[in-house]
């Protein structure tokens, strides 16, 4: 298949912004695509060449893709740079540049989606000396046989910026439109969706979302689809290493609503203050992930090796909080951990200076048998069986009681020890991946700290000048992100202190895609968790609200966009502090 036919299809997606509209362009092509281009192109639609959890990551920065456009474009970087400043997004910029160079050259070859898919997977795997030269070859290759639109989309795909605006759930519906539409009669006429079964088309997209976030790879999902038809879901199953969405807990207002919730009696457990594992084995290999699905295996050998003496069996998930110790065992705030999770080097040293221990809250697979429909109880039953235990290495601390005083001296006690309050799980509740169910509750003390996206910043002044200094924040609608307020207190001056600008900045910067002034705008990648006065009402910002003193905390690293406090928590917690004040 050439290239250029999948670009078609980014740009139609591209110009629109209704989300119904997306869902038919890929569908359509989708039926269009050969079976061996498929694993390719539901990729590519997504912006990368990776399942999101693989560890490999295109990895390359917007320097080395300057230098491969001026070494095709034969203008210097400096040039280069200029025109990113002004249009704000590279692969414009590439775009433009070799539209004026095509029109001098003659030569010409068209691009194949192999080719790119190859050159761009090769990229992820190159490591160590003369990279970088292998690397600019490897672009340049694509950008000196590619149309100017195609470098377009080849430069953005690289920079891991693709701005088509197709969300999970887009591609999700469209592999149910493409691969099942004739079995549910889904007809898309006047930019509408006609359904004669609603009822039986919402059940498929759930069972397709279920499958999804089994082993989050459409690639894995749509194969199933293809293979199976409508009855896919009941051939669904958990399938090799690959890591799962995590199961969601709500909160609940206290330790009566909690029982409310998960009916009685009920487990309940510490809230431990540290950073959600996955431990996988699977075909005798361990690795870690966290919940936002990064690859955490290099840097946590420690825990690899606890994980493999401490469990018994070759084939399990295991759902897990790591919490950081200082020396004496106290356990340390979540913001010791982000260390560990971003050192790539030394990592002997690191163990040493924070070390970590394990609190294991559940067992999603063991010997190859999915355990996500057995009760909670049975779950904890096998989980005290498998684990070795250990002071390092442990299952959460739980009690099982219908008794409210022995329930609130528990949540007490859990708080004393530094905990950031409890959970109550339904004994019978089943494990449901990626969700908010209720099958468990979380109850922590008011007023709680939100976690909130950063989507824009502002460089500072005088001697702040080098730093971004002032963040806008953002809650979420769905899948719009809609601003709640600025920050720049909270934020250190030196890094030994807490989060420092110095840090943000590096985090940011290389996030901008847009410079007005002292003003840039941000890949909405950061999640930062922040304290605050009180939410008020406002007219200021999108989400209809503001805080009043925000203070930045600390940087979520285990949290994906997608997870931050949505507009209707805010909503939930003003309502709250509004009858605290009434009160
Ligand atoms: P929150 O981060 O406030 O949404 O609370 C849910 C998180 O608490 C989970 O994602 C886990 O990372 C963490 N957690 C700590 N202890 C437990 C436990 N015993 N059971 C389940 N989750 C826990």
């Amino acid at each position: 298949m050439k290239y250029k036919e999948l670009v078609e299809i980014y740009e139609k997606l591209e110009k629109t912004s209704k989300r119904l509209e997306k869902t038919f362009i890929i569908s359509e092509f989708l039926k269009k695509i050969k079976k061996e281009d498929l694993e390719e192109i539901i990729n590519l639609l997504r912006g990368n060449v990776f399942p999101v959890w693989e560890e490999k990551k295109i990895g390359v920065s917007e320097k080395l893709v300057i230098k491969s456009i001026s070494r095709i474009a034969g203008i210097n970087d400096k040039e280069i740079e200029k025109k990113w400043a002004k249009i704000g997004d590279l692969g414009k910029v590439a775009e433009e540049l070799i539209k004026n160079k095509k029109q001098t050259s003659l030569e010409e070859k068209e691009l194949n989606l192999n080719k790119v898919f190859e050159n761009l997977r090769k990229l992820a795997s190159l490591e160590g000396e003369g990279t970088v030269d292998k690397k600019v070859g490897l672009i340049s290759e694509l950008l000196s046989n590619a149309q100017p639109i195609e470098a377009r989309y080849i430069v953005r795909t690289i920079l891991e910026d693709l701005r088509i605006g197709v969300a999970e759930s887009t591609l999700r519906d469209a592999i149910v439109w493409a691969y099942l539409g004739k079995e549910l009669k889904i007809k898309y006429i006047n930019e509408n969706l006609e359904l004669e079964d609603r009822k039986n088309y919402d059940f498929i997209i759930e069972r397709t979302q279920y499958n999804y976030d089994l082993c989050n790879d459409f690639v894995e999902v749509a194969k199933n689809i293809i293979e199976y038809g409508i009855d896919f879901h009941k051939k669904t199953k958990l399938s090799g290493g690959k890591p799962i969405n995590v199961m969601l807990y709500p909160k609940a207002e206290s330790i009566e609503d909690g029982f409310k919730s998960v009916g009685k009696p009920a487990a309940i457990e510490q809230k431990y203050d540290g950073f959600r594992l996955l431990l996988i084995k699977y075909k005798g290999k361990i690795n870690l992930f966290t919940r936002r699905l990064e690859n955490v295996t290099k840097q946590f050998p420690d825990i690899v090796m606890l994980t493999e003496e401490q469990i018994k069996g070759d084939d399990f998930i295991l759902d897990s909080e790591t919490i950081a110790v200082n020396s004496n065992g106290q356990w340390l705030p979540f913001q010791a951990l982000s260390q560990r999770i971003k050192r790539k080097y030394d990592i002997q040293d690191i163990i040493k200076k924070i070390p970590i221990i394990i609190r294991i809250f559940d067992v999603v697979k063991y010997n190859n048998e999915n355990l996500m429909e057995k009760p909670f109880i049975e779950r904890r039953k096998l989980l005290e069986k498998i684990v070795k235990k250990s002071n390092k290495f442990d299952i959460a601390e739980q009690i099982i009681t219908d008794n409210l005083e022995e329930a609130k001296k528990f949540y007490e006690k859990s708080l004393i020890s530094g905990n950031e309050g409890i959970m109550m799980k339904d004994l019978n509740g089943k494990y449901q991946p990626g969700r908010r169910v209720g099958y468990g509750v979380k109850i922590k003390p008011i007023l709680e700290t939100l976690d909130l996206i950063i989507v824009a910043a502002e460089w500072g002044t005088g001697k702040r000048s080098k730093w971004l200094s002032s963040f806008t924040l953002s809650t979420i609608d769905k899948e719009s992100f809609l601003e709640i307020g600025k920050v720049g207190t909270g934020i250190k001056e030196k890094s030994e202190e807490g989060v420092s600008f110095k840090e943000l900045t590096r985090l940011l910067k290389p996030l901008i895609i847009e410079e007005k002034g002292r003003i840039v705008k941000l890949k909405p990648k950061i999640v930062v968790e922040v304290a605050y006065e009180e939410i008020q009402k406002s007219t200021t910002y999108t989400s209809g609200f503001a805080l009043r003193f925000p203070r930045i905390l600390g940087i979520k690293e285990d949290r994906r966009p997608k997870d931050v406090n949505d507009i209707t928590s805010i909503n939930n917690i003003f309502i709250k502090q509004r009858n605290r004040f009434i009160k």
